[in-house]
This record gives structure tokens, sequence and C-alpha cells, in this order.
């Protein structure tokens, strides 16, 4: 329920229990696969039993492998877009969602409501925000940077009305996270407003991301007896951390290679071994704009904080705004498939890997938002329209209602 621990720190898992392939037989459905694989994580608690009924409610759309290009080219894409808001945020928080309302007495009459409160810096709110719709005792507050969304996400962020509350803060994304942390960390307007966070560094948001990988490296490997290798677009590293943790519990995982866009601190750590978090610099992939990601300390924890033996783990390449419009529209030409810039980043890091690298691996490249939620970039870079999902057009169909802020605290807790 606290997403920060008490220190200000962030909880890990104090062991990764190993699996075996094995154990997994004969389970193939997403949400299947995920209640087997997150049980040691739930022995003993309340929500032992509810377990599959959280899996079955919450991860109940596919996460499929495509089979991408032809001979000594070919690799997979997993598609990671098909939840309601076409995200794959929809995983952690549509999970999370369901496991919170197992545990707040959310049906009580006369209580204050749990709100939870979370900055986004496009996707995250929207997923949260369609978790907890008309969910009764809970309300979210969805803080977003002001101009720095695409109006699609911005769109799913404001559409809700209910007990959601929309606020577009005049700001970057860190001054939403910030907003965000000082009043959870305010104890005075945390309990009366009882307060509780939903943001990507909650570990109830990680786990189940770690199942998709699982699910996706057992296909591979019971299709071809070889181990998979994932290409992944990398802002805050939750989805990453979330790989190199399925790979820790014996999935049959080999590399893990990190894209990110503008924003270096992860590739740059690797090359000079120090860590210098900075600012974040808008670009295409707005949800990748992150300047400090802060499961890097979950991940050097894992390592001893050691930058050599991070090295041995993963690596972490850089894509520039420019080559992100280049791949987007060279891919459309090509393949005839359009992405999203932040998947953008990922097959032009595929595209790149040495060709002995690239022929030998049975790679994967992960796809993390649908093309249609980023149409403003990408329809005019193919002169083509996309149609979006069945889902997200039917949300953009709602009216929008949200209010613009300054970066506050009084101004947003008035709207508690
Ligand atoms: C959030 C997001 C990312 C970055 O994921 P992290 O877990 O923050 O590394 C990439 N692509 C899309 C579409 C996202 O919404």
């Amino acid at each position: 329920m606290s997403g920060t621990a008490p220190d200000g720190g962030l909880y890990v898992p104090e062991i990764l229990p190993v699996r075996t392939i094995d154990e997994f037989a004969g389970v193939e459905r997403f949400d299947e696969i995920s209640a087997l694989w997150l049980q040691p994580f739930f022995s003993g608690s309340s929500l032992q039993a509810e377990l599959p009924a959280v899996c079955s409610e919450a991860l109940n759309f596919p996460v499929p492998l495509k089979s991408i290009g032809q001979g000594n080219d070919t690799f997979s894409v997993l598609e990671l877009f098909h939840g309601p808001t076409a995200a794959f945020k929809d995983v952690g928080a549509r999970f999370l969602a369901a496991t919170m309302v197992r545990i707040i007495d959310t049906g009580a009459t006369g209580k204050t409501p749990v709100t939870i409160i979370v900055a986004t810096s496009g996707d995250t709110g929207g997923a949260v925000a369609a978790a907890y719709h008309r969910r009764p005792g809970v309300r979210v507050m969805v803080l977003f940077p002001d101009g720095r969304v695409s109006p699609r996400q911005q769109h799913q962020l404001t559409c809700w009305g209910d007990n959601i509350i929309s606020l577009a803060v005049r700001g970057e994304f860190d001054d939403c996270q910030r907003l965000a942390k000082e009043a959870l960390a305010d104890r005075e307007i945390s309990a009366r407003h009882n307060l509780c966070s939903a943001n990507s560094i909650n570990v109830g948001r990680l786990l189940p991301q770690s199942a998709y990988y699982a699910r996706a490296s057992l296909e591979i490997f019971r299709n071809s007896g070889k181990k998979a290798s994932f290409v992944i677009p990398t802002g805050n590293l939750g989805n990453g951390l979330a790989c190199v943790w399925a790979r820790r519990m014996g999935m049959p995982i080999e590399n893990i290679v990190f894209a990110t866009n503008a924003n270096t601190t992860i590739p740059d750590y690797l090359s000079s071994g120090s860590w210098s978090p900075r600012a974040s610099i808008a670009t295409l992939a707005s949800a990748m704009d992150v300047g400090n990601p802060s499961n890097m300390e979950r991940l050097r924890l894992l390592n001893d904080d050691n930058a050599e033996q991070v090295r041995q783990e993963i690596s972490a390449f850089p894509v520039t705004d420019e080559t992100i419009r280049e791949t987007i529209a060279e891919e459309y030409r090509r393949y005839g498939i359009a992405w999203c810039p932040h998947t953008a980043t990922a097959l032009h890091v595929y595209r790149n890997l040495p060709q002995s690298v690239r022929r030998t691996g049975n790679w994967v490249v992960v796809a993390t938002a649908h093309a249609a939620k980023f149409d403003t970039i990408v329809e005019p870079l193919l002169g083509a329209e996309i149609t979006p999902p069945a889902e997200l057009a039917a949300l953009l169909k709602w009216p929008a209602q949200y209010d613009t802020v300054s970066a506050s605290l009084d101004e947003i807790t008035a709207y508690l």
C-alpha cells in the first residue's frame, strides 16, 4: 500500500525465488502464468487465496508475441499495448488496483475514501485512472505536466470524471512527481485525505510486469529450445527491471538491452561507471523523458553497486529524436507497420546490434504503446492515418474535464 519505504528508499523483494521451466508446463494463459509466477510473493498474505482472481480480473487482455521479417532477420515483437489504455502500464496499474481494492475497506459508508495520488509523464495516469474508475471507496488524483503529453494521452488522463480528479500542472513531470511526494510525505494532509500512491516505483506494479517476461521467454523456449533476448524501451526502468528480475528468477532469458531516448543517464553510467542523474529533456518518446530513473537504485542494489557487474547484466543505447522519426517512417515504408515513438527506440537499437549478435539470438523487441496514442507524431511521418484500437476509440468520445494549476501543494490539496 505504501509506494516507498518509511526511510525514503524503495522496497525490493528480500529474495527473488528461482523457478524452473517445468513448473509452468501446460500453463499458457497470461493470467494463469502470472498467478503461478507471483505466488511466492503472496505466500502468507491475506491476498494469497485471491491471487488467481486478481490476475484473471486485471490481466484479462493478451500480451502476444508476433514474428516479424524473414529468414535470418526474423525477430519477435512482444505487444504490451492491448489493455484498455493501449500502453504496458495497464498491466501494473490494473494488477495494483485489483489487489488494493481487496485490502482497503471500500464498502464502508461515511468513511473517507482512499485517494490515490499519481504523477504521470503520460501513460501511467491513464492506466491508473482506468483501473480505479468508479471503484467504490477510492478516488484518484492524476497530476500531469501541462502541454507535455500527447493530445490522445491527455484525453485518456482527463476523460473520466466521477472519482477521478485530473489536474494539468504548469511544469514538468518532475514537478508533478515532487508534488505527489510532498503530499504523501505531509502527515497531516496524507492522514486527512487517506492518501496512497500508485506510482511505477510501487513493487506491486513491477512484479506483474515480470510475469510477461516469464510468459514470453517460456513460449520462445518451448518453441525453439533457445533463450530469448529482449530490447526494452526504457525511461524510469520499471519495465526493464522487471525483465532483469524474471531472468534472476530462472526464466530462459539471455541478453537484456535497454533503448533510451536523449535522456542518457543510464547509457552514460554504463560507459563512465558513475551515476549522474540530471533534469529530463523533452523528446518524442515522452513517456521515457526521465533524467533520474528511480529503478536504477534497485538494479544497482542487485549488483552490489558495482558498475562493471551492471554492465554484465544489461546494456543500454540512446536514440535521438531524429532517429526515432527515421525509424518510424522506415519501418512503415518497408514492413507496413506503424510503431509508437517509444517502441521505435527499441527497433532502432535492435536493427543496429552487431550482425553476429543479432543473428545468433532469439530477439524480442518490446512494444510499449499503440502508435494511435501518438497520432500527432506518427501520422505525419507515415502520410497515413492510424486506426485506434476499439477501447481507445471509445474513450476518445468521452468529454474531457480537468483544471490547470500551478505547481504548488496548496493548489492541489484544495482539490482534495
Ligand atoms: C512508461 C513508458 C515507457 C518507459 O517505461 P519505464 O518502465 O518507465 O522504463 C516506455 N514506453 C511507454 C509507451 C511508456 O508508457
